[in-house]
């Protein structure tokens, strides 16, 4: 051990072993809460410390938050010098490949990626107007989001639309699904991609698909990844998918230097394409690989710990890894039951319960906002906990649930940002044509459309010359050429603005003042104003978002400034851009709307239990642990196919990476009744809650508390006076 540099020796055995396996192929399986991530960081930092360029070291993670803890930690180690190394979703590391070199593969440079609600956008349109199905009977329209969610599948898992029409036609679809769904999204498919292309746009997932394109066809930017990037890492490997695993394999190139870590108890993404084969098979995929098996829980006590072990222990198809911890036993798990009392609805008393227990808790065993977690199996369930928080002025931050883009106020004014970048972007242009109202109404456009399929170029071409367009009156052209030259001048405002930024003469928010000042032009406030007529206080709450979203541009911008390197300094840093802000945006996954008060981190975190995998939280909530919501009433229809993805399985692991996020304390709950438009609806406790050993579990009285036992109040009151000695005393 002597001779071990220090921070190796923070680490146990088998994971020092991972940390100096600094060449080849690694393997790291190991259950929750074992270290994997550590390791990792340990690994990035050891070969920094043995003298490795930061730059040619790439460690891929799920989600940017757990990318931008490894850096910190990272930088915790070594430094500055962590800023070389790129750590990155793969989604980001999609993008920045593409940005680099999509132009080889036919993309602009300048594209955009559509947000979900406007992938459904373009679906509705492709159906309405090209493949020109009626739903059948019983149903007024298809939803564009199945439509989209089987596209997905297909790209998800690398097949083309040639080879989605011919699964379709063989009925060898996936989980045996060839409905009408199917069929229909096999016609849509084709027209999609085509029209993302045609608009230089991509969707998430072709984040995937385009850079493995990219890599396999191209060899010389496949030796320059190569070059780059010589020590590649993965975390959270259980669950990538086909397309991610083909990226891992072809960056990882003849070196082969790629560690890969990961849980297949913890695989919950199959439904988004995740295979658990790609880390079963890794030992196959790489030969010679080294295989490290770690089997210390370094993050929970042990209570939580057998209860996470007794419920995936009902999973049959499974790697057995046994977990022990040093923790000692810690609490019970409490489990709480609430029911309708007649004045309280079960889910008011439930979200009652998690902001009471917070305020108590952090009092007696003197925590922060920020060691609490509420977890939840989807995101409509943070509402109710929310409001009560709130309402207890407890801060708290909401990860996930309704993106930044499904803000309509948001969505228009990047829709215009977008056609000001590039107006062949057909989506958004579309989408703000007649906003705010202009007088371009949809006869007119649908007259520009037929003429621009009819000539084969873009709408936008059209617009600019629909004088020669067939049928469309003087009066109808006018507002057209009108929209045309605000666009334009705003376009050459925009060139400007960004040639001054690169040229280095400017303010720190420079690209904001272009953006407020287009938003005036265009009137969106007046028009958010106006689509809110009937409320004033609606209306100043959407004009606040909107006004949120250009303030937004400012601080990205301040925030890049402030992170350009020194002259000599070699780095991957460009000037604050247009396009790579509406780029960081789509890409991230958490709720803006704090973004005001981001700065403060601590905070009660809400989030999905999806979103939660690879964190920890000293105390976590897990509310709704009934029936058809963990696991979701879709799983429960839903019969394991013959692609051997068993949906109830899933949820169960599911809920094992819920309880292992908890450190200290784990507090389970859900609803014996819950109020369906006024009604009590009974509920049944999930199936899951029998799989924790009996005595491993406090049960509670759901007879909402509003006041604490006296035992508690004395504590709380002996606590409070020993506090304000200490302080005192220090003074
Ligand atoms: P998950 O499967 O949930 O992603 P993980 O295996 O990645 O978990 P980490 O998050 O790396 O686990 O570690 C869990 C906790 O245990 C962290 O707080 C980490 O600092 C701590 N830990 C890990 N290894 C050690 C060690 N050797 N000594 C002390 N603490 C450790
Ligand atoms: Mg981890």
């Amino acid at each position: 051990m002597q001779h071990l540099p220090h921070y190796l020796r923070d680490l146990n055995p088998e994971q020092r072993e991972a940390a100096l396996a600094t060449e080849g192929p690694v393997l790291i399986l190991a259950g929750a809460g074992s270290g994997k991530t550590r390791t990792l960081v340990f690994r990035i930092a050891h070969l920094l410390r043995t003298g490795v360029d930061p730059r040619s070291i790439l460690a891929v993670t799920f989600t940017n938050k757990a990318a931008l803890e490894m850096r910190e930690r990272v930088a915790k180690m070594v430094g500055k010098e962590a800023k070389g190394v790129l750590l990155s979703t793969f989604h980001s590391l999609g993008a920045r490949l593409l940005r680099d070199h999509g132009t080889r593969i036919g993309l602009p440079k300048d594209f955009a990626i559509y947000p979900t609600g406007d992938q459904a956008q373009l679906v509705k349109r492709i159906i309405s107007e090209e493949v020109h199905v009626v739903a059948t009977a019983g149903e007024d329209s298809f939803d564009a989001k199945k439509v989209l969610f089987q596209i997905g599948d297909w790209k998800n898992r690398m097949v083309d639309p040639a080879g989605a029409a011919q699964e379709v036609a063989s009925g060898r679809m996936r989980g045996n699904r060839t409905d009408d769904y199917a069929v229909l999204a096999a016609a849509v498919y084709p027209r999609y991609e085509a029209s993302l292309r045609a608009a230089g746009a991509c969707d998430f997932d072709d984040l995937l698909l385009l850079p493995v394109k990219l890599l396999r066809e191209d060899a010389e930017v496949r030796e320059k990844c190569w070059r780059r990037w010589r020590y590649l890492m993965i975390d959270e490997y259980q669950d990538t998918n086909g397309a991610q695993l083909e990226m891992a394999r072809l960056l990882s190139g003849p070196l082969k230097n790629l560690c890969v870590v990961g849980d297949d108890d913890q695989s919950i993404y199959a439904w988004r394409g995740a295979d658990v084969r790609n880390i079963l098979d890794f030992e196959r995929q790489f030969p010679g690989c080294k295989v490290v098996v770690m089997e210390e829980n370094y993050r929970s006590t042990q209570r939580i710990l057998d209860a996470a072990n007794g419920v995936i222990a009902h999973n049959t198809t499974r790697r057995e890894k046994r977990l022990r911890t040093g923790n000692g036993p810690g609490p019970k798990v409490d489990l709480w039951e609430f029911a309708d009392n007649g004045q309280r609805s079960a889910e008011e008393q439930e979200a009652e319960m998690v902001a009471r227990e917070i305020g108590v808790r952090r009092w007696h065993e003197q925590l922060r906002w920020s060691d609490f977690a509420v977890l939840y199996r989807t995101n409509l369930q943070a509402k109710p906990v929310e409001e009560t928080l709130r309402a207890a002025n407890i801060p708290y931050r909401v990860i996930g649930g309704q993106s930044y883009f499904d803000r309509k106020e948001v969505a228009d004014a990047v829709a215009y940002l977008r056609v000001i970048i590039n107006p062949a972007d057909e989506g958004s242009l579309r989408r703000i044509v007649n906003y705010p109202t202009r007088g371009i109404g949809r006869t007119t456009l649908m007259k520009l459309v037929d003429a621009s399929r009819e000539a084969g170029r873009p709408l936008w071409e059209t617009m600019r010359r629909v004088a020669e367009v067939d049928g469309v009156s003087r009066a109808q052209r006018e507002p057209v050429r009108h929209f045309v030259e605000t666009i334009e001048e705003l376009q050459v405002e925009y060139r400007a603005t960004e040639a001054a930024i690169a040229a280095g003469q400017v303010e720190e928010r420079t690209l904001m003042g272009f953006v407020k000042e287009a938003v005036k032009r265009l009137r969106l406030e007046e028009a958010v104003r106006a689509d809110n007529a009937k409320s004033e206080r609606a209306a100043e709450v959407r004009v606040d978002i909107l006004r949120d979203f250009v303030a937004s541009i400012g601080t990205y911008e301040e925030r890049t400034w402030t992170a350009q390197p020194l002259p000599d300094e070699e780095d991957d840093w460009n000037p604050p851009a247009l396009r790579e802000f509406l780029e960081r945006i789509s890409l991230s996954e958490e709720d803006d709307r704090k973004d005001k008060e981001e700065d403060d981190p601590d905070r009660v975190t809400l989030m999905s239990m999806h979103a939660a995998k690879g964190l920890e939280f000293t105390h976590v909530f897990i509310i709704g642990l009934e029936e058809d919501i963990l696991p979701h009433s879709r799983s429960v229809q839903a019969v394991a196919d013959e692609s051997g993805i068993d949906p109830i399985a899933e949820e169960r692991r599911l809920f094992y990476v819920g309880i292992t996020r908890a450190r200290h304390r784990l507090t389970l709950s859900g609803c014996a009744t819950r109020r369906q438009r006024g009604d009590s609806i009974p509920r049944q406790p999930s199936r899951f809650l029998k799989e924790i050993p009996v005595e491993l579990v406090e049960h509670r009285s759901g007879q909402s508390r509003t006041s604490l036992a006296p035992e508690e109040a004395k504590e709380m009151k002996e606590n409070f006076f020993a506090r304000m000695k200490e302080m005192l005393g220090q003074q």
